[in-house]
Order: C-alpha cells, then structure tokens, then sequence
C-alpha cells in the first residue's frame, strides 16, 4: 500500500495524482485540497478511504514565548514534527503590529556552522520535508497568527535543502490552495552557488533573496561562515551578479554587527567594494544578540548609528532590524537554544 499523500507539502496537480483512483476522481481531489488549505486540515466528514489517503499532519506547537515591544509582538513557536524533532518558527511584527512576517525553518539544525548562530552548534539532524516547510505556515494560522511575508531565515540553511524548499514553495503559491503571491517570500542563505543556481532556473523573478554575508574579507567571513572556505567571496559574488533580477528587485545583503570584528570604516568599503557589481541592493544592519557561547557584545546604539552612517556615505540604501525578541531568544540567530536569555 503507498504512504498517504502529505497534502501541505504538494501542489494541487501533486496531490490529485498521488491519490489518483479514489471515489471522485480529480474533481474530488482538487475539492479536497482546496478546503483542506482553507480549513487548516482535513475537511469534515471526509470518508474513510479518503481519510486513510491523506497526511494532513503539520508541525505541533509545542510552546509559545512572546515578547511585547513598541513595535507590537514578537511569538516565538517550538514545534514538535512527526518524530520527537523540534524546530522554531517566529512572528515579527511589522507597520507598528497591523500585520508580520513568518520566520519559517528549513532543516532540523543546521551544518553551516556560523559562529553567531545558535542553530549552528546543533549541527544537521535532518532536512524538513515539504509538508513540514510550508506546514508551519499552517501551524501559525492554526495560532491565530496572520503572516503577510514568510522569510526562511529560521533554524537551517534553505539552500541545503532546495528541492524540498521549492515544493514548499510551489504548495504555498498554489492558486488551488493557499495562493500566496511570490513576493512575499523571501529565501536567506549562506550563499550556496548550486542552490542560488537552482532557484533561478525556477525563472521566479518576484521571490525575495536575501544573503548573509558579514564579512567582505575572507578572513573574516572564513572565521564567521566556515562556508565561506568552499565558496569565498569572489565566487559567491559571482554567483549573486549572475542571479536573474527584475528591475525593481533589490537583494537583500545581511550584516549581523559584530562589535570589535566586522563594524570598522575599511568593513565598509569592502562591503561597498562587494554590493558594487550585484545591481540594487538592501543592507540590512541586525545589532548581534549575544547567545549562549557570545563571540563578541551586543553593539551600543551609537555604533550602529555610526556603522550606518558609513554605509549611507558609501551610497548605499540600509535598514536596521531594530532587535526584536531576544528576551525569548526569538531575535536573528538565536533560535534552537532555550527560549530563556543567558543569565536569566
Ligand atoms: S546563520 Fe543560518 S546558515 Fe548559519 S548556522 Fe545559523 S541557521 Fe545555519
């Protein structure tokens, strides 16, 4: 007998010809998928056979850790998957609260090993599947959240898992299902050639890229991003200058501020150096949130304002994540680790 179909993580064509022969037919299936999007699970009443055919499992909010701020509420959600695993996901409130945006895991761990990151210390336990990626998008309307971007910047590399990634992609977008439109999404990584390779041939000019880069020397980003050592920085900036972009694209460029080892003037001109050939770019500043094992302090105010200014003087457009959730360990690089601060 096949294994039901996990219907979060397929698309509306996937899912009608996994269950192919059931009572209904196609019409049924598309039916079935429709509302099972709109309800949040399986629809009442479903017979048995149809029942016995279909995952329709999603992550299970384990606990919820919520931290209030000016700029609303942030949620951190642990979430129990199928085999004991946990991740995280987090609400980020965005335009004073009216809506946020959805952190959403890819893997359960992660290997890149980032010295700033918390998920990193865990190493990799395993990929989540499609039905676990775009389920988690679920599990947060099942919690009342109401997600108006979804960032994969959560625990895990995205790019290490790409196909997996993509199918969840292509379940949330489904116009037979939920319909979200492509920018609302917005992948985050390392920089991982073969998975920015694989996006783009997806030809999904309105999806949101992001990188986290850190370090505009080698040295630095080597000790920081151990990838940096497969992909250095001449490579991975020739492999963003060759990513498709439409003409109001901006790529998103990550600078977690490290106070004493990446927030010098010279940091900045390289970093101008390195955005100079990738078309429009967005830094975006994210002050460090120190976590169990802290590689530096958290930044004052003024030197981010300082660092910030650099930036504008070399001409380049920046935002600052203003740090949101720490006190739950829900902020950038944080999640995987206890939901209580160090010290507290
Ligand atoms: S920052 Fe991202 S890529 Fe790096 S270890 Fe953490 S989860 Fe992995």
């Amino acid at each position: 007998m096949s294994l039901p179909a996990p219907l979060f993580g397929m698309t509306a064509d996937g899912f009608a010809s996994a269950v192919d022969g059931l009572p209904g037919g196609r019409e049924r299936a598309l039916r079935v998928y429709r509302d099972a999007w709109r309800a949040l699970g399986l629809p009442d009443g479903l017979e048995a056979c149809w029942r016995d055919a279909v995952d329709a499992a999603v992550p299970a909010p384990a606990e919820v850790h919520t931290e209030d701020g000016p700029a609303g509420t942030t949620a951190k959600c642990r979430l129990r998957l199928a085999d004991g695993s946990t991740i995280e996901m987090v609400s980020i409130p965005v335009a004073g609260g009216q809506s946020s945006t959805l952190c959403v895991s890819t893997q359960v761990g992660c290997r890149q090993a980032c010295a700033f990151c918390e998920t990193g210390r865990q190493g990799l336990h395993r990929q989540l599947t499609p039905a676990e990626i775009a389920g988690q998008w679920v599990a947060a309307r099942r919690l009342g959240w109401q997600p108006r971007n979804l960032v994969f910047m959560g625990m895990g590399e995205p790019l290490d898992n790409t196909e997996n990634l993509i199918a969840a992609l292509q379940a949330l977008t489904d116009p037979r299902g939920p319909d979200l439109a492509r920018e609302r999404f917005t992948v985050c990584t390392a920089g991982l050639p073969a998975g920015l390779e694989r996006l783009a041939a997806l030809g999904w000019r309105r999806l949101g890229l992001s990188i986290s880069l850190n370090a505009a020397d080698d040295a630095t980003r080597d000790r920081l991003m151990p990838r940096n050592r497969q992909t250095p920085l001449a490579a991975l900036q020739a492999a963003l200058a060759a990513y498709p972009k439409r003409r109001n694209f901006a790529l998103g460029v990550n600078w977690c501020l490290l106070p004493g080892i990446n927030d010098s003037r010279a940091d900045v001109r390289r970093l101008a150096a390195f955005c100079a050939p990738l078309g429009r770019v967005m830094v975006n500043v994210i002050p460090y949130n120190p976590g169990r094992q802290p590689l530096t302090r958290a930044p004052e105010a003024c030197e981010v304002e300082r660092f910030i200014g650099w930036l504008q003087e070399e001409g380049l457009p920046v935002r600052c994540r203003r740090p949101r959730g720490r006190s739950i360990m829900a902020a950038c690089g944080q999640l995987g680790g206890p939901s209580a601060p160090p010290g507290s």
